[in-house]
């Protein structure tokens, strides 16, 4: 079967991979000189099953309010007129209960946790490296009740069988020596042994590579796409800056952009840019740098150990597809490092960067057919996990579009689950 896969990030990279493994034909679209350009291209680096949770819990609501005053706060909401933002804003709300939340939750941890054995098995098949790491997850906590939220957390990593344990703060420093003379700001931590580090850019670049190399996948860059052409019930061409294009099938995976495309169609994608930051820096004292991630529960902030590299990444802005970098989320992203690993990284010399996750309301993506054409894909809306999910996502769409078994239950990943619940 001739495929296309729209989008050139880590989900739409990995898509191509695994529907080139599985026999297709597959080419790839992206409007950038290269893949992984956009939101792929430096993100907080955390290949995390363990700490996949949806935004919307119980509590978001009543922290959003309380955020709103603070100059610093992990979440802001621009106010604008912006429909799609509103309705998001309103399913996320719709979310926020403990019983959508396990639900939510336990899907994320599936296809997050099978992502990452996909991911462990494209290691060991193509030699891949991409500055990675395997030395696990500290969640930090600061307070007695972030660690009482977090039991409820860790009952759900027990019933999906996610490998964890609670540190004391003295526990923390052995395994983050790093942050042993700050052992003091912490009440506890989680550590999920099992979760893993790496460079997603060079990831998908390198994957990529071989995808065209190996596997025969063609790549056109710096071709816009502008339209899907589509009867009643199948997609017929897609129209791009580079004249039509055809194929058996289509898949849908330009990140944020995706509704955009979906729209005139009458498919009603949940998707909506939440924007976030990261910065890189060079390491300059080893001894006093992160040895893999730490997630600072407090400032929502990611600290991830890159080769030479620490990535501090993080917040989360509701303010449509605007890309201009904020000096206050570069002073929450500047105070979390500072607290944590101070003199271990040179922020005077951090790269600083912003992307739109692709986050839908319930924090789990869609992947599966797409509403009533036949040949039309998705694989989209991964939000603050796309590179944790990547694999197993484009595995799962794979199998699917094969008319393979999917390893992993996955029709309620679909979008169906916005339209019959
Ligand atoms: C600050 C930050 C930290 C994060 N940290 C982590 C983390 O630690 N772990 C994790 O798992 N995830 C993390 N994420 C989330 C992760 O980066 C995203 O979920 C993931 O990159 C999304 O990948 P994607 O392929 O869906 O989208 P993208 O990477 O955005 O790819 C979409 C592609 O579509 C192309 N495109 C869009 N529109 C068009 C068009 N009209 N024509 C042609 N091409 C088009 C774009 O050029 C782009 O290449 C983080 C995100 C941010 C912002």
């Amino acid at each position: 079967m001739k495929v296309i896969v729209l989008g050139a990030g880590v989900v739409g990279v990995t898509t191509a991979w695994y529907l080139a493994k599985a026999g297709h034909e597959v080419t790839v679209v992206d409007r950038q000189p290269a893949a992984a350009m956009e939101t792929s291209f430096a993100n907080a680096g955390q290949i995390s099953p363990g700490f996949s949770s949806p935004w919307a819990e119980p509590a978001l609501p009543v922290k959003v309010l309380r955020w709103m005053a603070s100059r610093h706060a992990p979440m802001v909401v621009r106010p604008r007129i912006d429909f799609a933002m509103m309705r998001w804003i309103e399913q996320l709300l719709a979310n926020c209960n403990m019983h959508d939340y396990d639900i939510n939750k336990s899907r994320m941890l599936r296809i997050a946790q099978y992502s990452r054995d996909c991911l462990d098995a494209l290691r060991k098949d193509t030699g891949i490296t991409y500055d990675d790491g395997q030395r696990g997850l500290i969640q930090l906590f600061r307070t007695q009740k972030q660690v009482d939220h977090a039991a409820r957390d860790m009952a759900l990593l027990d019933q999906a069988g996610i490998a964890h344990e609670f540190l004391s703060p003295d526990e923390i420093a052995r395994n983050e020596p790093g942050l042993s003379e700050n052992r003091h700001l912490f009440t506890g931590g989680l550590r999920l042994p099992g979760d893993e580090t790496g460079d997603c850019h060079m990831f998908t670049q390198r994957l990529a590579q071989k995808a065209e190399q190996e596997l025969g996948v063609t790549f056109h860059y710096e071709t816009t796409i502008e339209a899907l052409d589509a009867s009643a019930t199948d997609i017929f061409g897609v129209r791009t800056s580079a004249g039509r294009m055809t194929a058996d099938a289509y898949v849908v995976s330009m990140g944020s952009y995706s509704p955009l495309l979906l729209r005139p169609l009458g498919v009603r994608l949940p998707v909506y840019p939440t924007k976030g930051y990261s910065l890189t820096l060079p390491v300059t004292d080893a001894a006093r740098a992160p040895l893999s991630t730490v997630c600072d529960s407090t400032h929502k902030v990611s600290i991830t150990r890159l080769g030479d590299r620490i990535r501090i990444g993080g917040t989360a802005e509701l303010a449509g597809y605007n890309l201009r970098l904020s000096r206050d989320r570069r002073e929450l992203l500047e105070l979390s490092f500072s607290e944590l690993f101070g003199a271990s990284g040179d922020l005077s010399q951090g790269a600083y960067w912003t992307g739109l996750r692709p986050s839908t309301p319930d924090g789990t993506p869609v992947i599966g057919p797409a509403g009533r054409f036949s040949n039309l894909w998705l694989n989209t809306g991964h939000g603050t996990l796309g590179w944790t999910m990547a694999c197993g996502s484009g595995r799962v769409l794979s199998d699917r579009m094969s008319g393979k078994r999917t390893e992993i239950p996955c029709l309620d990943l679909s979008l169906d689950r916005y339209t019959t619940t």
